[in-house]
């Protein structure tokens, strides 16, 4: 575990909260940007018995090797419950799983292990990532704790979505936003990691190189591209065809694409430029001009609530074909203004 190349002016503002340190911090930014890298390496810096001429963790002493184990006893790192998840290993039931809550029971576990002192008599390190998918009960139950915070108990909040977490809780935790990496820094990255097409991955994760990632697989790469070669062409769209061609790949992905793909449309149309799939420039500005603004707008909030369901639809060929359907009518609603 090591820090990510664009956090090196983060960590001095993590690092500089030493000597002061607040019981809650909330490390806030986009997903994908590697918040919990971040906060995990910090909460390793801080448990570290050795540390080095810029704290950073020493990676050799026993704190060090029980946090690489995950064992560390004076550190839990809570995430949504995924016992009594059924299924396999699946890209669905990841999605699922990361759908979860973390329930109350989960944070009063928590109140448990920080009511116990310090093993190493350091901190005690409470990582809640994401923070937002603590239901009502569990933050209720977190601010009880935060209200009364035991001494060197320090939380540590990671949250895509700061904006859900109830205002008693993030009055009482204190900021920081981890922003945007430098596109340079991120593409060097993600070059290292072997990803195909840097550029395009980060285009079409909008600037997160975590995100990027996933989409740098070549299977992905191709199966996106021929979708998007297929939304190019309005007018021999075959929703039928292409949903059943589509049955491997997630409903959620199917919408996430149709999103990218019609807020470039927009984009195009309002600001002259795409944002997300620039190696598709040139064919949205082919399709854009047949498409009519206040129905892609629609279009856009049917995306959003289908979103929603993409979980879980009851039938996901049907959940295709519908979108499909309403994009071919929306991609040619101005041809007869034309
Ligand atoms: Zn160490």
């Amino acid at each position: 575990m090591s820090l990510l190349p664009w956090h090196g002016e983060i960590w001095e503002r993590l690092n500089g909260l030493k000597g002061r340190l607040p019981h809650a911090v909330l490390l806030k930014g986009r997903m994908g940007i590697g918040k919990l890298t971040l906060a995990q390496y910090w909460a390793k810096a801080l448990l570290c018995e050795k540390p080095g001429q810029w704290d950073e963790p020493c990676g050799r002493c026993v704190a060090c090797g029980w946090f690489q184990q995950g064992n560390h006893p004076d550190f839990r790192l809570v995430e949504p419950d995924s016992s009594g998840e059924e299924g396999t290993e699946s890209g669905e039931s990841r999605v699922k799983r990361s759908r979860q809550h973390i329930g109350v029971e989960q944070i009063r576990d928590l109140s448990d292990f920080l009511n116990v002192s310090s093993h190493r008599g350091g901190f005690r390190i409470a990582l809640i990532h994401p923070a937002d998918a603590m239901n009502a009960p569990a933050a209720n139950a977190l601010l009880k704790t935060l209200e009364e915070p035991g001494a060197g108990t320090v939380f540590i909040l990671v949250s895509h979505h700061p904006q859900r977490l109830p205002a008693t809780v993030l009055s009482r935790c204190h900021q920081i936003s981890a922003t945007r990496p430098d596109p340079g820094a991120a593409q060097g990255w993600l070059k290292e990691q072997g990803a195909a097409e840097p550029e395009l991955c980060l285009a079409e994760a909008g600037g997160a190189p975590l995100a990027a990632l996933e989409f740098s697989d070549v299977e992905y790469r191709q199966v996106r591209k021929n979708f998007l070669d297929a939304l190019a062409k309005p007018k021999t769209l075959d929703p039928i065809v292409l949903a059943d061609r589509l049955q491997k790949v997630e409903p959620a992905r199917i919408v996430l694409w149709l999103q990218k793909w019609c807020y470039d449309l927009a984009s195009l149309r309002l600001a002259g430029r795409v944002r997300y799939n620039p190696d598709f420039a040139e064919r949205i500005a082919a399709v854009a001009p047949g498409t009519d603004l206040p129905g892609l707008t629609r279009y856009l909030r049917t995306l959003v609530a289908a979103q929603r369901v993409a979980q879980h639809p009851l039938n996901s060929r049907l959940f295709a074909e519908d979108l499909l359907l309403s994009y071919r009518e929306l991609a040619q609603s101005r041809r007869g203004n034309s």
